[in-house]
């Protein structure tokens, strides 16, 4: 039937017509030293500047009540609490400011703490997510994606008898089959929002393909409000991901697209290690550029052409294009500095 609902997260709205945001989840235990929390807010802007609309944290104790009340103050993009089991933790997490919570209602145990929790999300203007993950299902017959699509119902019907509406879901399996199947299974029977991805997928190529095959056939289809791409690795990459499989889909438009040659034996500028050096600040860059990385004269010259910004390094020269036109020739020890320069002021 397709989404037809938006859901609001702090000032951010998913759903209908919009397009999808894309999400992490901070892979550490939130730090109790003020300091580390400072850090922890610039790291979530960089994360941000990246194209991340969105994070999650665990909440596994009450002991980290004032952490996550001062992220949920001070972070750039919405704050959302991973919960399980213990209602009364998200009860607390919603009373410390979070702007969503993520529950597995099946596992929060009676419906009336599910209840407890609406009136408190409601109350809070916060939103839910009901995660389900193929691993923790209630006891059911049947296939695991028509299982995982009946059993979001049943909680959503749980939550409307409830009046609680602000309600996103996900349905997502360590197998990418079964994670498109349900995904479809549900988008064809309600208008909620989803939240797309493959759980547990693994190290970055593993998760990588993996996601983008599964995801990529489902945002294609108009299913999918929010993706995460999770990545045992780190957690800019993952942002990176999503945010490029967005980008491919023709689902994204902002940001900076590299197009950098994987280096061969011709090669006598290192463009791996200059791009490992730069990439990540070059994707921090609020551009809408494309920029090219290119390691000898057979190539370079010409995808520099069509790039706004391009370097080309032969031996130690660097040759850095602005609008296909060569512009300088720098050392390679000045050509990060060259090109972020360039790419900072590039109109
Ligand atoms: S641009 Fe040059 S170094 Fe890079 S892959 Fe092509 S031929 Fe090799």
């Amino acid at each position: 039937m397709g989404v037809d609902r938006q859901v609001r997260i702090a000032d951010k709205m998913l759903g209908a017509g919009l397009p999808p945001l894309v999400q992490t989840m901070y892979d550490q235990a939130l730090p109790h030293d003020q300091d580390e929390l400072d850090e922890l807010v610039r790291r979530i802007g960089s994360l941000n500047a990246m194209g991340c609309d969105i994070i999650r944290f665990s909440y596994p104790s009450r002991e980290f009540h004032d952490p996550l009340a001062f992220l949920a103050a001070k972070s750039p993009i919405p704050v959302v609490a991973d919960i399980h089991f213990d209602h009364a933790l998200a009860l607390d997490a919603l009373q410390a400011g979070v702007h969503k919570i993520r529950i597995n209602p099946g596992n929060i145990g009676a419906r009336w703490k599910v209840d407890e929790i609406l009136a408190s999300a409601k109350d809070h203007n916060a939103a839910i997510r009901i995660g389900l993950n193929s691993g923790s299902l209630p006891k059911g017959e049947g296939e695991p994606a028509v299982l995982m699509s009946n059993t979001a119902l049943t909680y959503l019907n749980w939550f409307e008898q409830a009046g609680f509406t602000n309600t996103v879901v996900s349905l997502k399996a360590s197998d990418e089959m079964v994670t498109v199947e349900a995904n479809r299974r549900f988008a064809a029977q309600s208008g909620y929002p989803l939240h797309l991805g493959v759980t547990e997928a693994g190290s970055v190529v593993s998760s990588v393909v993996r996601s983008t095959w599964a995801l990529g056939q489902l945002l294609s289809e108009g299913i999918g409000s929010t993706l995460r791409i999770s990545i045992t690795g780190p957690i800019e990459t993952e942002v990176q991901a999503a945010v490029e499989l967005l980008r491919t889909l023709g689902l994204r438009k902002k940001g900076i697209r590299i197009v950098s040659c994987p280096r061969c034996g011709r090669a006598s500028f290192d463009s791996q290690g200059f791009l490992a050096s730069v990439e990540r600040e070059l994707l921090t860059i609020d551009k809408d550029l494309t920029v090219a990385i290119m390691g000898c004269q057979v190539n370079g010259p010409g995808e520099a052409k069509s790039a706004d910004i391009a370097i080309t390094g032969i031996g130690n020269a660097i040759f850095l294009y602005e609008g296909g036109k060569l512009v300088r020739k720098v050392g390679a020890d000045e050509a990060k500095t060259a090109l972020l320069e360039a790419v900072r002021n590039a109109k």
